[in-house]
């Protein structure tokens, strides 16, 4: 089905998105973004070009089959972490050594654009013989929010029967991944001279108390073998407060992870912290938006805890009986001679977007180890490259045929 030129024509352009530098800040994707386009130009394959914040580009392939019939979508970010230092190899050298290319989202993931960018000019070569639409985004910002990536092509009616999402999995079968909540919470308390404690209200001691209360939660109720990761959970990632000698802080201030389970929400997560916060302060807190407390106020009818969450990825589950899915372990079973492991992805990918916002069944499936995405010397087993472009193919005419 593939061949060596399919094989060495995915390298090189992988080589060529890896030194199309796109650390997200600042997110620009243009250069890499131009990679693709020559591709799809050379091809004769149509495209569009979205950029909803300037640098902020996604490029939309577009490849109608010959009959009519449902739309299929490959998804992909073709922004990266920043390269960071401490590396062994250059980050955007794209260096091929003992089976693997290495650079900055060689795994995370340029590989599975790479793959499925492959997957498209293999099918247009052959004379696109299937029937229905595929599309293909390679999108920015998704190391960022989404918001001008997958999310704003969504906003713009981005539709599809079904998506395959093609983050780096070891070419497992990935039906779901956790959700994300991001909160920071505000503690007002109020100042007064340290060596008179108790005339103040110390900020760094409530704060503390609520933390103690998060830490407290119980998660069991989530559960979730199906995850590696499987439990819910809450971590304090950040935490600032006072600092000046001789007076007790009047402020706090401290950010939390909050990972979600297939079951939870966003909402139902914010409503969680809120009634630890309450336990402690005796009040529901206030929401904030995004500005740090006036820490100059004194007003005793404000709240004393504010917060400001952020749901960024909520959690999902693709059911196992979905007929999309249910031929996707079909294709898997004729293609690698085994049952796919259906995992549950720890990290929250553009596939929950998919889902949630978009209401497209998706899978993830791609190629690369995800342990090493964003750490240096970020590398991806070049034969993972080849597993993932037959089985887009062979996804392509299984689903459109
Ligand atoms: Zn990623």
């Amino acid at each position: 089905m593939t061949n060596n030129n399919d094989m060495s024509e995915m390298i090189s352009l992988l080589q060529k998105l890896v030194r199309a530098d796109s650390e997200n800040p600042p997110g620009d994707t243009g250069k890499c973004a131009q990679v693709i386009v020559e591709a799809l130009t050379r091809e004769g394959i149509p495209y569009k070009i979205e950029e909803p914040k300037p640098g902020i580009r996604s490029v939309i392939a577009v490849l109608e089959g010959t009959k009519p019939g449902p739309t299929l979508l490959f998804n992909g970010h073709i922004d990266t972490v920043p390269a960071g230092t401490g590396w062994s190899l250059d980050p955007f050298g794209a260096e091929i050594r003992n089976g693997y290319l290495y650079g900055r989202g060689s795994t995370d993931m340029k590989a599975g654009i790479a793959a499925g960018l492959a997957a498209l000019i293999h099918l247009k070569r052959e004379g696109a013989a299937f029937a229905g639409t595929v599309i293909l985004t390679a999108v920015g910002d998704e190391e960022n929010h989404s918001q001008y990536g997958t999310k704003y092509l969504l906003s713009q009616g981005l539709k599809a029967d079904f998506a395959v999402n093609c983050e780096p999995t070891n070419l497992d079968i990935c039906l779901g991944n956790r959700g994300l909540l991001m909160i920071d919470v505000f503690v007002k308390g109020r100042s007064s001279h340290a060596g008179r404690p108790g005339l103040g209200k110390n900020a760094v001691i409530l704060a503390n108390r609520i933390i103690e209360g998060l830490n407290a939660l119980d998660f069991s109720y989530s559960r979730d073998d199906r995850f590696k990761d499987p439990l819910g959970s809450v971590s304090v990632v950040g935490i600032h407060g006072g600092g000046r000698i001789n007076v007790i802080p009047d402020s706090c201030v401290f950010y939390l992870d909050r990972r979600m389970m297939p079951g939870e929400t966003g909402d139902l997560a914010v409503k969680q912290i809120e009634e630890v916060i309450t336990q402690v302060t005796g009040r529901l807190p206030g929401r904030k938006g995004g500005a740090l407390i006036d820490e100059t106020s004194s007003d005793p009818g404000e709240p004393e805890a504010l917060i400001n969450p952020e749901i960024w990825h909520e959690p999902f589950w693709m059911g196992e009986d979905n007929p999309y899915v249910q031929r996707c372990v079909e294709t898997y079973r004729e293609l690698f001679g085994k049952p796919p492991v259906f995992e549950g992805k720890s990290a929250g990918t553009d596939a929950s977007h998919l889902v949630s916002i978009g209401k497209i069944p998706t899978i993830i499936f791609g190629p690369g180890d995800y342990r090493v995405s964003h750490t240096i010397d970020e590398g991806v087993e070049i034969s993972q490259l080849d597993g993932a472009l037959r089985y887009y193919i062979s996804l392509v005419k299984k689903l459109l045929n």
